[in-house]
């Protein structure tokens, strides 16, 4: 089956203008079409799943389900603990803990909804029999510079998140609101996750009208801050002092500063996975950083995340320097050598990545 839309980038910026609302609705038509036809219909969110990520593939489940339609999930791997209360969450297969399963479920489906991302190697292992299905394949994100994997590439870098985005299409194919408690749940976590508590990231007006809504329709929004938010292990929060204590760089000439997690610094604190989520956005509170990095040492690798405030695009860097990508503001990527090395890297990567910044801007 050849679509219409293949290769269409649906870019909906920020104002509505009429066109664009039109444009939204050829989308909203053929997914319905794909959503009412299509046989075992596969959600699959990205590689390491953050709230945004889970929120709109069981936003999409629980509305599915609400029309009688039982959609399969993947996680690539596994899930962190704030997000393992959520309605649902227990459907969702992991990839690397039931490979044959998830090769299965994959192989069988007929139309593939990929959420939250838009670089087929953010699906982990289970990048290759994706690619390998003859499934109708749906991307749904909101990041930029998406690359075409998909037949149909709904994507919104204006959006705050993919869970606004989904709302956005769904309120579309539902003539109206969606009122379920979980789906308003899902929806809810991926919002204040992605926006770190509407601190930063693209919300808008109509994030907030949103927002109003989810709270209208009988979310507490007090338990779901004390599940994602307050639930964190005493070893977390010391590993957080330790981080910001010794392990934290500051090199005020960049306006940048960085945080390192050696593995024998994670053994001491017996880390989970999870446990170093939001480290990285903390120097940022510093007077004058403006960038900010956490390497994390792995297996053999050394995972990286990149934040910024104003318009130092760390999307940009992640990509030139550390083959990864994501928003202006957040980023991430990987580094194949040892801890040193990429800290060594990372110091050249900055000094140049700066010199071209201001070749540009001069
Ligand atoms: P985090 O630093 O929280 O892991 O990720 C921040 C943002 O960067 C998220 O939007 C995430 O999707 C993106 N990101 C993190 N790591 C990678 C990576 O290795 N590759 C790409 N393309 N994006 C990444
Ligand atoms: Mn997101």
């Amino acid at each position: 089956m050849k679509l219409v839309f293949r290769n269409i980038v649906y870019l909906y910026q920020l104002e509505k203008t009429a066109a664009k609302v039109a444009e939204l609705s050829k989308y909203t038509k053929e997914l319905t079409k794909l959503f009412s036809t299509k046989e075992n219909i596969l959600l699959i969110c990205h590689i390491n799943p953050d709230g945004d990520a889970i929120g709109s593939q069981l936003a999409i489940y629980h509305y599915l389900k609400s029309k009688g339609k039982l959609a399969g999930m993947i996680s690539p791997n596994n899930l962190q603990e704030f997000l393992k209360w959520m309605d649902g969450v227990e459907e969702i297969n992991i990839f690397i803990r039931h490979r044959e399963k998830c090769k299965r479920l994959v192989e069988e489906a007929g139309l593939i909804v990929m959420l939250d991302f838009n670089q087929a190697d953010r699906l982990g292992e289970a990048e290759i029999p994706v690619a390998a299905s003859k499934a109708v394949k749906v991307v749904i994100d909101h990041h930029l510079d998406p690359r075409n994997f998909a037949d149909l590439m709904i994507s919104d870098p204006s959006k705050c998140s993919t869970s606004e985005l989904v709302n956005e299409l769904i309120t579309e194919m539902n003539g109206g609101r969606f009122l379920n408690r979980s789906f308003a749940e899902a929806l809810y976590v991926g919002i204040i996750t992605d926006t770190g508590n509407f601190e930063h990231g693209l919300y808008t007006g109509s994030t907030f009208r949103m927002v109003a809504d989810l709270l209208e329709s009988g979310i507490e929004k007090e338990k779901i801050h004390n599940l994602v938010y307050n639930n964190f292990s005493i070893d977390r929060m010391r590993l957080l002092g330790f981080a910001l204590n010794q392990r934290m760089v500051i090199i005020p000439e960049y306006q940048t500063a960085y945080i390192y997690l050696t593995k024998e610094d994670l053994a001491e604190y017996n880390y989970t996975k999870g446990d170093s989520e939001g480290f990285v956005n903390m120097p940022l509170s510093i007077k004058g950083i403006l960038f900010t990095a956490l390497f994390i040492e792995k297996d053999g690798f050394i995972k990286l995340s990149f934040r910024s405030k104003g318009d130092f695009p760390t999307n940009r860097f992640a990509l030139k320097y550390f083959s990864g990508g994501g928003h202006l503001n957040a980023s991430g990527g990987d580094y194949h050598d040892t801890l040193d090395n990429t800290i060594k890297y990372f110091l050249e990567a900055l000094k140049e990545f700066y010199a071209g910044l201001n070749q540009s801007i001069g």
